[in-house]
C-alpha cells in the first residue's frame, strides 16, 4: 500500500524563491487549492549551513496549507555527503516531515558514490519519516555511465527498497530511468515534479 503522505493527487517535489525555483510556498498551495490535489508535498534544497530561514520556510508552508485548506508536508532535499551522511543539520532534520536523498555534486568516484548510498539508505531507515531517493541514478547519468553500470544501479535500486526507501520517479530528469522502473516496487514509487516555476506543475498534472 502507498505510503500515506503519496496517496490521491499529490503535488510532490517542489522548489521555492528560498533556493532555485520561482514560486512561493503560497503559490505552490493556492495552485493546488484550485485545482483540486490531495497534498502538496515540499521537498526545498537544504545544507548543513542553509541559506535561507528554516524555520520562518516551515512556518510559511504550515500557514500555506491553513490558508488554502490544503494538507502540506515540509520536507528537504538533503544530498549524500562522501562517507554517507546528509547535507542536513539536526535541527532541521527534525523538522522534516519526509527527506529526499539526492546525489548532487559528488567526487568523481564510483565505488565511493555506491558506499556512501548504501550507507545513507541504512541511516535513513532508521529515520522516523518517509525517505526518498529522489532522481535515482543523477550521478551515473552525469557520469555517463547509466548503461554502463546498469547492475550496480540495479543493485542500488533493490538496496533501497530494502531498506524502505521509496524511489522517485523524477519528472525533470526522467529518472528512475525507463529501463529501470520494472525494478521498482509499485508501493514504492512516488511520482515527483521537481517543480521550480507552476508551470512545471500545470504541465504534470495535463500530462
Ligand atoms: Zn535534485
Ligand atoms: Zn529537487
Amino acid at each position: 500500500m502507498k505510503h500515506e503522505l503519496f496517496r490521491g493527487r499529490v503535488l510532490f517535489h517542489c522548489h521555492t524563491h528560498h533556493t532555485d525555483g520561482e514560486p512561493s510556498a503560497d503559490d505552490y498551495v493556492q495552485w493546488a487549492a484550485e485545482h483540486d490535489l490531495d497534498r502538496v508535498v515540499f521537498l526545498e534544497h537544504i545544507r548543513r549551513a542553509p541559506s535561507y530561514d528554516v524555520a520562518a520556510f516551515a512556518e510559511e508552508v504550515r500557514a500555506a496549507g491553513e490558508r488554502h485548506g490544503v494538507p502540506v508536508t515540509l520536507g528537504f532535499e538533503a544530498k549524500v555527503l562522501p562517507g554517507g551522511s546528509l547535507d542536513i543539520a539536526e535541527e532541521h532534520l527534525v523538522l522534516a516531515e519526509v527527506i529526499g536523498i539526492a546525489e548532487h555534486g559528488f567526487p568523481d568516484d564510483l565505488d565511493l558514490w555506491e558506499e556512501s548510498l548504501r550507507t545513507a539508505f541504512e541511516r535513513a531507515s532508521a529515520l522516523s519519516i518517509p525517505a526518498v531517493w529522489v532522481h535515482p541514478g543523477l550521478r551515473l547519468r552525469k557520469w555517463h555511465r547509466l548503461d554502463a553500470e546498469r547492475s550496480r544501479y540495479e543493485s542500488l535500486l533493490e538496496a533501497a527498497q530494502d531498506a524502505g526507501l521509496l524511489i522517485e520517479q523524477n519528472a525533470r530528469y526522467r529518472l528512475v530511468s525507463d529501463a529501470a522502473l520494472p525494478l521498482v516496487r509499485p508501493s514504492f514509487l512516488v511520482r515527483g515534479i521537481d517543480a521550480h516555476r507552476l508551470k512545471d506543475v500545470e504541465r504534470f498534472f495535463v500530462d
